[in-house]
């Protein structure tokens, strides 16, 4: 079944040759329209809603220089996305100009995790910046090869909480259901790279009916949160089986997805797909973002799909170094997040997993941006700042501090712009 298995590396890459490049190089010029290095939020926002393309200019450019005979059926077609991943350093060199450190990094890969991108999401990466944001998260740097303190390959402790394969009980009211742990395209920061894109973790009914056994078993899980991998990249039939068997379950009251699908394969998310998503209600999506280049009329129109088939859209977002770990870019992700109807949600603190210090931040630098935002933008826009506790705690909420004293009764309040303000508190 689609989405099981890697499949053998094969990307019917139909013009290899680098005459893309100077139309890349003129176009960050400001000589051509199409490039795949100006910011897609930025389009996104300048064109009136009813006007909007639904082809991003990048893609359009990438599918002429590099399959300029796939026709829209097939680009269009997710499971042809995923049959013609970018997997290998060969394949990649066909796309962008390596750097040494990213071409020694992709010769030792071995055993880490895979690297896949999708032809979709490959035109969105930056064919001769090295430090373009979306290519720093998947193509790999020998820093993910460093171990530094404090790291682990199972930071959150997820397999000491798994009652069975595949499954997290961490909080009393709801599990984690690892479907798989297949991903159309490989987070290089990704929480769980010590299970994904391993092939140990299939989709097979035996292994899925004793996660729902466990389920069954413990009336007190009221809450489904389906992961991976991928969810969304299971087949329709495979997807609703699960969804029928956890409905099925009179205790569990809400379902909800994580997913990348919309940002890395919007070809995914098909009107019948969402009719399909749409039997399961109480639904909600959690879908994880990056950085506002992602926010392509693509992505618009799946997330616009999902919405309208009344899911509750909300988004997760790893704060990353050189990536998206400042102001203007978090302001311009969150903007167009609301744009799309996605409710920014969660923004977490990059989790210590293995060879993951150079996407670290300091923690004040999230704190800064919470602040950066709260009260300079929409309320809605403003997600929840998060530390998952390594060790197994659970998410720890920050806050920068709005509190900064007492005058006998008076709470002393600091609002957005500095200024003091005092709240008549009450006593118990
Ligand atoms: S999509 Fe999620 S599960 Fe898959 S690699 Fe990225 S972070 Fe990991």
């Amino acid at each position: 079944m689609m989405g099981e298995a890697e499949p053998p590396g094969s990307v019917a890459v139909l013009s290899t040759c680098f005459s893309y490049l100077p139309l890349v190089k003129g176009a960050e010029s400001g000589c051509l329209a199409p490039n795949r290095d100006r910011p897609a939020a930025e389009r996104l926002q300048r064109i009136p809603q009813r006007r909007q393309t639904r082809t991003d200019p990048r893609v359009r450019a990438f599918r002429r220089a590099f399959f300029p005979n796939v026709p829209d059926s097939q680009w269009n077609d997710w499971q042809w996305q995923v049959a013609h991943r970018i997997r290998t350093l060969k394949e990649i060199e066909r796309f962008v100009l390596l750097s040494t450190d990213e071409r020694a990094a992709l010769e030792t890969v071995g055993e880490k995790l895979p690297v896949a991108i999708t032809p979709y999401y490959m035109a969105l990466i930056s064919a001769v910046d090295s430090d373009q944001p979306l290519r720093r998260t998947v193509i790999p740097l020998g820093a993910e090869f460093t171990v530094s303190p404090g790291e682990a390959e199972d930071p959150l402790h997820e397999d000491n909480q798994s009652p069975v394969p595949g499954l997290v009980h961490r909080y009393p009211d709801r599990v984690l259901l690892l479907v798989h742990d297949f991903c159309s395209t490989y987070c290089r920061y990704c929480t769980r790279s010590r299970v994904v894109g391993h092939n140990q973790l299939p989709s097979r009914p035996d292994r899925l009916e004793l996660t729902f056994d466990y389920i069954r078993r413990t009336p007190s899980v009221r809450d489904v949160l389906l992961s991976g991998g991928d969810p969304l990249v299971l087949s329709n039939e495979k997807l609703a089986w699960v969804l029928d068997e956890l409905r099925s379950i009179p205790h569990v009251e809400i379902i909800r997805i994580g997913t990348k699908v919309p940002v890395v394969l919007p070809q995914r998310i098909t009107p019948q797909l969402c009719r399909l998503l749409k039997r399961f209600h109480p639904l909600w999506m959690s879908i994880h973002f990056t950085h506002p280049d992602e926010c392509t009329p693509e992505v618009f129109t799946a997330c616009t799909r999902l919405a309208d088939a009344g899911i509750p859209l909300g988004s997760q977002t790893v704060l990353l170094r050189g990536i998206n770990d400042n102001l203007e870019t978090m302001k311009r992700l969150v903007h167009a997040l609301m744009r799309m109807r996605v409710r920014p949600y969660y923004l977490y603190q990059c989790d210590p997993i293995v060879g993951s210090a150079h996407f670290r931040t300091p923690v004040s630098r999230g704190l800064e941006i919470i602040e950066g935002l709260r009260g300079h933008t929409s309320g809605y826009a403003v997600p929840t700042f998060v530390i998952d506790a390594p060790g197994g705690g659970g998410k720890v909420p920050l806050q920068p501090n709005y509190v900064v004293g007492r005058d006998g009764n008076d709470l002393l309040l600091r609002n957005f712009e500095g200024r003091i303000f005092r709240y008549p508190d009450c006593s118990e």
